[in-house]
């Protein structure tokens, strides 16, 4: 009865709040939230492409945390920033979070930051947070050296005018700045595929595996922040976290500014 009435009421938490205790466990444990699972929720869509190209972080998984509904790709970042950045203590960072993933911006909430500004380009019929601002990439309002830290987290891979948020990110680091740059990544082509003539949404998803994705990148990713002025610093973490989710082929890149 009790329960009769909860589901009539919020129908959408009571799934929620079913499918996490169908899935509690201690298996593995998600890094943001602390839920112990069994196993992992599926997230993401397949395409015949991303198979084809063998798309690092892309496609149909088992990656999702049931409570939290953070990825593998989330915790990733999550996981680099708080072990290895250990920015969770330094208060005096200025971030700047592109396209924020929703649990790890709460988290980063949490911290009294120096700045912590978190933005996406509105897309009309979405609806955004209080704390996200509607931004460009490709024309970021901020003053040079502004940031300590930027995290862009599979936002390139939409950005026609890649190149050029690249060089945005780089212009608004400071000189010993990090910036986390996340995209899906073919393991089998060495070269970026991408095709301005290509812009109906079925066709980028035959050829790119998203309505709104415009390129594959390949092996040569690096090289093309290379271009814009950056220095690459390509790692993988996963093996080191079991328990987490992680996706094991998915490395970091941790760029920072080309000095010299
Ligand atoms: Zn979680």
């Amino acid at each position: 009865m009790f329960f009769d009435k909860i589901k009539k009421v919020f129908p959408k938490k009571f799934k929620h709040f079913i499918k996490m205790q169908l899935h509690r466990g201690d298996s593995y444990a998600c890094p943001i939230c602390g839920f112990q699972s069994s196993d992992w929720a599926p997230v993401g869509v397949d395409f015949p492409v991303l198979k084809e190209k063998m798309i690092i972080g892309g496609g149909r998984r088992r990656a999702g945390c049931f409570k939290c509904d953070s990825d593998d790709r989330e915790r990733l970042v999550y996981l680099f920033l708080k072990e290895k950045l250990r920015i969770f203590n330094q208060k005096d960072l200025r971030i700047l979070h592109i396209a924020p993933e929703y649990s790890l911006a709460l988290k980063m909430l949490k911290i009294d930051f120096a700045e912590y500004v978190c933005g996406d380009l509105f897309e009309p019929g979405y609806k955004y947070p209080d704390y996200v601002k509607n931004l460009d990439v490709t024309k970021l309002p901020f003053s040079d050296k502004s940031f300590d830290l930027v995290i862009c987290n599979h936002v390139l891979e939409h950005v026609v005018e890649d190149r050029r948020a690249m060089n945005e990110i780089a212009r608004v680091m400071d000189n010993y700045a990090k910036a986390i740059l996340q995209v899906p990544i073919s393991e089998n082509s060495q070269h970026t595929y991408e095709d301005s003539r290509i812009v109906d949404p079925e066709d980028r998803t035959s050829h790119f595996g998203q309505p709104d994705h415009v390129r594959i990148y390949g092996q040569d990713y690096p090289e093309r922040l290379q271009e814009c002025g950056f220095s690459v610093n390509r790692i993988n973490i996963s093996g080191e976290y079991p328990r987490f989710g992680l996706n094991p082929k998915e490395d970091l890149y941790v760029c920072e500014l080309l000095r010299g």
